[in-house]
Parts: structure tokens; sequence; C-alpha cells
């Protein structure tokens, strides 16, 4: 075994946490760059926490540390989107290894199966005023969620990793099925896309299920506030220290951009694809989806504390500042 840590520890993609957690980061072609899977050290091999996208670079990553001569007990997933997920099936077939993931995850997997995700966004984005949005290239996507998990977890259950007993707690806003881990003893937290060191998470509308995003993101960082933590493990980019001050700036960034929308819709009722515009891109083409799904989520939160109102006319939803 020390033989393999010393190769493993020699290989350019992996960093050492602690003696006993590993950190793998892989390439993703899209937005964030790279992406965190974690190797938690136990008796029967690792627990590998997320497995990257589904790509020729990435499985050559993991088969290189595989020659190292470390073995696999588990797959455990944060959530199911694809950078996340994406080896999940992958691993299930060429190596064996048993995969867990969440009960809503196992949801979320199953309706991606149908492949018609685009679609929802697409006629979501069209009745916030967006026309030009049209299907992104979705290749593998009902290809990689297509198996069955071998264990499925939930809220509030102690799931082992590597051989440490953590809590899966369930916090939700990035996505309906979003867990992080949490070591009681050492005070680490797994925390997946919920908490990210240099940028703001995206909370995103996947479905019909997810009917208050921004409200569910912001109660899942009061959740992660009730556990003294002091080193998260975050999906994308580095290690956090400071958890709480984290969560404190984003949550800031978010009340700054809640403030300038209903600033923008004050005098004037406005789709959310105008004040995406607005706000995001002055006036010029739209930025990208991430921006347009923002402003939904968020004039879909500003309603619920009664800051806005919506009214559909002719199948399209406006807001405006509420009196
Ligand atoms: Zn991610």
């Amino acid at each position: 075994m020390n033989k393999c840590l010393e190769n493993l520890n020699q290989l350019s993609m992996v960093t050492k946490i602690t003696e006993d957690i590993y950190l793998v980061s892989l390439p993703v072609p899209f937005g964030m760059v790279q992406v965190n899977c974690y190797l938690l050290r136990g008796e029967k091999g690792f627990t590998v926490v997320d497995t990257g996208m589904y790509s020729k670079e990435s499985m050559n990553i993991w088969d290189k540390i595989v020659e190292t001569g470390v073995t696999f007990e588990k797959i455990v997933l944060t959530h199911y989107h694809i950078d996340h997920l994406g080896l999940a099936r992958w691993f299930q077939e060429k190596y064996k290894v048993p995969v867990y993931i969440s009960k809503l995850g196992y949801r979320e997997m199953k309706k991606r199966q149908k492949d018609d995700y685009a679609d929802y966004v697409i006629s979501l984005f069209k009745q916030h005023g967006c026309l030009e949005y049209s299907k992104p290239e979705t290749k593998f996507d009902s290809y990689i969620y297509n198996f069955e998990p071998d264990g499925l977890f939930e809220d509030g259950e102690q799931i082992k990793l590597g051989d440490e007993i953590y809590e899966a707690l369930w916090t939700p806003g990035h996505s309906a099925d979003h867990f992080c881990f949490y070591h009681h003893g050492k005070q680490m937290m797994i925390v997946g896309d919920l908490i990210l060191n240099k940028i703001s998470p995206i909370v995103l509308i996947e479905s019909h299920h997810d009917v208050n995003p921004l409200k569910e993101y912001f109660a899942s960082f009061e959740r992660v506030k009730k556990h003294p933590v002091s080193i998260a493990l975050p999906g994308h980019g580095n290690i956090i220290e400071n958890v709480n001050k984290r969560m404190e700036e984003i949550r800031s960034g978010h009340h700054h951009r809640l403030e300038e929308m209903v600033h923008a819709v004050k005098d004037e009722k406005k789709t959310s694809f105008t004040v995406t515009q607005e706000i995001y891109a002055k006036g010029k083409a739209l930025k990208g989806p991430p921006q347009l799904m923002a402003t939904i989520t968020r004039f879909i939160y500003l309603e619920s504390i009664g800051k806005v109102k919506s009214e559909e006319i002719n199948g399209n939803i406006y807001y405006r500042a509420a009196e």
C-alpha cells in the first residue's frame, strides 16, 4: 500500500490533502476548467467522491491512477451533474466499482435518461423572454445516466468514506439532489458545488420539481453553518479554509444582484431576459444561459419574499417591483 501511495503522490494531477485524503484534478471543457474528485483511503481501498467528465482525457488519468496499484472500494457522488457523475457508469463497468448516489440523485438520473432536459430549458427560457436559445450538444448525457447505482443514501444518513464515518447532508440549490459530507470529529466537509472558492456556484432550475432553488440554496447555507467546519473540500478550485466567510461573500454577491434586479423593474415590467441583458450585458447580446438562469432563479426568489410581482402575458412572464 505504501508503495502505491508514493506512486500516487508522484502524479501531477494528484494532491495529498491529509494522510488519508487525496485530491484528483480532472479537466472540464467548459466554465470551471477543472473538477475536484477526492480519494479517501480505507482498508478495502479508496472511496472516490465524484468521478469527473465522461472524456478520454479523464479516463486516461483514472487508468494512470489504477496503474499505481491503488484500488477502489466505491464511488460516492455529491450530485448528478455531468462533471461529477460523468464516469460513474464507466467505473462500474470497467473496474467493477460500486456506485452510490442519493435517492434524489437517482431520480434526476432517471429524468436525464430521457434526454429532454434541453427541451425543458428551452421552454423555460422562452417563457422568460429568450427566443434565441437552442439545444446544446448533449451527446453523452443519456448514456452516462443509463445505469443502475449499487446503493442509495438519504439525508442525515451515516456514510462510510474510506474508513471514516461522514454524515450525508442534503444541501439543494445548485442542484435539487446536492449533498455535502460532514466528518464531525475532523470538522471537515466535502461541499461539492454548494460553496466554491473563487466563483459563485450557479443556482439552477432543471425541472418542474425545482420551485425556488435560490431559497433552498440560502437554506443550505444555514444548514452548513450549524456545523463547525475547519476545512471544506469543494467540487472545483481551491480548498476553502473559512467556509462561513466564503458563504457570506457568496450571499452578499446574490443580495447585490437581487437589489439591482428590483431596481431594474421599479418603473416598468420586464422579462428576466430583458433584465439579464441590462444587468450583465449592458445592452449587448446575451452573455450566456448561466446569467439568464441566475436572473430567473433570483426573480422567483424575489417574488417569494414579496419584493416583485409576476404577470403572465401571452405566455411570457414579466416582473415588476412590488409597491
Ligand atoms: Zn461541478
